[in-house]
C-alpha cells in the first residue's frame, strides 16, 4: 500500500540540498532508502520532482461559507495546483477562535482527505481585537499557528500578550499587517492611478507601520511574528534590516503582488481587488528582490474565494481577494523563467521555507518523513481556464492568461490525490 517508485525525476529538495536526477522512493507511505517490492513505478523522466507544496495562506471558507468555498473544494483545487499542505485561515463562521471548531476543521478534512489542512487559530475571540483567544487550547486542538487575517490587532498590547502566548506554545504569530486608521474607506494603493480613478487611497505606510511595530514586537517579545503578503517595497526593507539584526521576524509575499500592479484597476475589474491592494512596479520589484535575498522566505496564494453576485458589484462595494491555489506555481515560476531566482530557490519558498516557519516535520524529501511529493514541469503551456477550476468560486484575474510550467501529479503520504489526464 503507498509504496511507489519515481523513476528518473530531477529531485529538487532544498532541505536537504538536494538537486539531481535520481529515484525516489515511498513505502507505506514515508519517503524511504530503498525501493519497496512490488511497488508502483511512476516515470517521472523530463520532470521536477519536489516536497510536496505548502501554502500557508488560504481561506477555505468552511464552516460558515460554504458557497464560496468548502474544505472538499478547496483541498481539490490545492492538489490540482501541486499543494499538498494548506494552512487555512481562521476567519470562518463560527470564526477559528477556540478547539471546537479546529477538531470540526481537522475532522471534515480527514473526511475528504485529499491534502493536509493545518489550521491556523486565532489571535483574538471572534477576530475582534479586544480579548486573546484561548491560544493553549488551541495549541492543544492542533493549530499550527496563530493569525487574525483579514483583520490586523490594533492594541499592541494586545499584540504584546499574544506574542508571549505564542512564545509559551512555540506557535509563530502570523500578522496580516495593517494600520486601520489609515485605510478607512480604502480600495486602492494611494499613488497616481487611485488618484485618477478616484478610488479611496490605500498608503503603504498603512501596512510597514504595523510590519515596523511587528518587529519591536517580536525583538521585545524574542519570539517569532511572521507578515503575512507584504505588498510595499518599504516593508521589504524593514524586514531585510530587522532579520540581519537577528530579529525574529518573517514574511511571505503572494504572486499577484509580484506579478500585476495598481495599473490593472484602470478597468474596475473586482478581480483586481484585494487587501493589501495591488501597488506599483517598484513594490513588486521589491518583493522579488526580497525573495531572491531570502528576506521573504515564503510565497502563499492568500486563496480567497467569493461569490460572483459578491464581486459583481461597484468596485468600492466589492470584498477583497481572488482565487490562487491553482495558478500560483505557474505565477511564482514566472520569476525562475526570467532568471529573478533559481529553480531550487523557489521550490524552497513552497517547502522549506514555509515548514522552517511553521515548525512542522514537512517540506522535505528525509528519509523516514511523510511523502508528500509533487511532480511539475516547469516548461509546460498552458492556458487557466476558470470555468475548469474546482474552486466553488470564480474570482480570478487569470482567466485566459497564457502559463508556463504546471504541476502534474500530488502525492499525499505516498497517495496520489490527483495527477493530469494525459
Ligand atoms: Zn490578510
Amino acid at each position: 500500500m503507498n509504496d511507489l517508485i519515481i523513476r528518473h525525476g530531477h529531485v529538487i529538495d532544498p532541505a536537504n540540498q538536494v538537486d539531481v536526477v535520481r529515484d525516489l522512493f515511498v513505502r507505506d507511505g514515508k519517503i524511504a532508502a530503498e525501493p519497496a517490492p512490488g511497488a508502483t513505478v511512476v516515470d517521472a523522466k523530463g520532470l521536477v520532482v519536489t516536497p510536496g507544496l505548502i501554502d500557508m495562506h488560504v481561506h477555505l471558507r468552511e464552516p460558515g461559507r460554504s458557497d464560496k468555498e468548502t474544505i472538499e473544494t478547496g483541498t481539490r483545487g490545492a492538489a490540482m495546483g501541486g499543494f499538498t499542505s494548506v494552512v487555512c485561515m481562521p476567519n470562518t463562521s463560527p470564526a477559528a477562535d477556540n478547539s471546537g471548531t479546529i477538531a470540526l476543521i481537522k475532522q471534515r478534512a480527514a473526511t475528504v482527505g485529499l491534502v493536509n489542512v493545518l489550521p491556523a487559530g486565532a489571535i483574538t475571540k471572534n477576530l475582534e481585537g479586544k480579548e486573546l483567544a484561548p491560544i493553549g487550547s488551541l495549541k492543544r486542538a492542533g493549530v499550527v499557528a496563530i493569525s487574525d487575517d483579514g483583520y490586523c490587532v490594533q492594541n499592541s498590547e494586545l499584540m504584546r500578550g499574544a506574542t508571549q502566548y505564542a512564545k509559551m506554545f512555540n506557535l509563530p504569530v502570523l500578522d496580516h499587517c495593517e494600520d486601520t486608521n489609515l485605510t478607512a474607506d480604502a480600495v486602492a494603493h494611494e499613488g497616481y492611478w487611485n488618484t485618477v480613478l478616484g478610488l479611496h487611497g490605500w498608503p503603504s505606510a498603512a501596512e510597514e507601520i504595523i510590519v515596523a511595530r511587528d518587529v519591536v514586537l517580536a525583538e521585545l517579545a524574542d519570539w517569532h511574528i511572521h507578515c503575512q503578503h507584504l505588498s510595499s517595497a518599504g516593508s521589504v526593507r524593514i524586514v531585510r534590516e530587522a532579520k540581519r539584526r537577528g530579529v525574529k521576524i518573517s514574511a511571505e509575499a503572494c504572486p499577484h503582488h509580484f506579478t500585476l500592479t495598481d495599473e490593472c484597476l484602470k478597468g474596475y475589474d473586482t478581480n483586481f481587488k484585494m487587501n493589501p491592494p495591488l501597488r506599483t512596479q517598484h513594490d513588486a520589484d521589491a518583493l522579488i528582490e526580497g525573495l531572491a535575498d531570502g528576506t521573504i522566505e515564503a510565497i502563499a496564494s492568500d486563496h480567497a474565494p467569493h461569490c460572483p453576485y459578491e464581486k459583481e458589484v461597484e468596485f468600492d462595494k466589492a470584498p477583497f481577494g481572488i482565487l490562487g491555489l491553482e495558478t500560483e506555481l505557474a505565477l511564482s515560476l514566472a520569476l525562475v523563467h526570467k532568471k529573478a531566482l533559481t529553480l531550487p530557490q523557489l521550490v524552497e519558498k513552497f517547502t522549506a521555507g514555509p515548514a522552517r516557519i511553521l515548525r512542522v516535520n514537512k517540506g522535505t524529501l528525509s528519509v523516514g518523513t511523510d511523502a508528500d511529493i509533487t511532480l511539475m514541469d516547469p516548461a509546460r503551456e498552458w492556458t487557466y481556464d476558470v470555468h475548469q477550476t474546482a474552486s466553488l468560486s470564480r474570482n480570478t484575474p487569470f482567466h485566459g492568461w497564457k502559463l508556463k510550467g504546471k504541476a502534474v501529479m500530488t502525492i499525499v503520504a505516498g497517495r496520489i490525490v490527483w495527477q493530469e489526464k494525459s
